[in-house]
């Protein structure tokens, strides 16, 4: 009778020796070096087939067109507050309307 035993004995402990519990699924790594390592991964592929043509994405890579979005290549950026950030810069006029509303 065969069973499922190859995942007993100690706690794995993240790849990366961070401290905290890796995943087996993600290499061994903790879900923030596994972020980064994903994003390493995809940052080498896009640079060989895109080159000085890439986007730049908020953590500072270069990606090409398909996987320049965070979602796309593992992105830790907080890139909610980036686009908030962005939006506020475009439109300078909203914070005027709303300081209107007030009486
Ligand atoms: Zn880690
Ligand atoms: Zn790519
Ligand atoms: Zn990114």
């Amino acid at each position: 009778m065969k069973t499922n035993r190859d995942f007993i004995g100690e706690p794995p402990f993240c790849a990366a020796g961070c401290g905290f519990y890796g995943a087996r699924e993600h290499h061994g790594l903790c879900s923030k070096f596994y972020a980064a390592f994903l994003r390493d991964q995809v940052h080498i592929v896009c640079n060989k087939h895109v080159g000085l043509l890439g986007f730049e994405c908020g953590c500072g890579d270069l990606f090409c067109r398909a996987h320049r979005y965070p979602e796309e290549h593992g992105c830790d950026v907080d890139f909610r507050t980036a686009a908030k950030r962005r939006l506020s810069e475009k439109n300078p006029l909203c914070r005027a309307d709303k300081m209107d509303f007030r009486i």
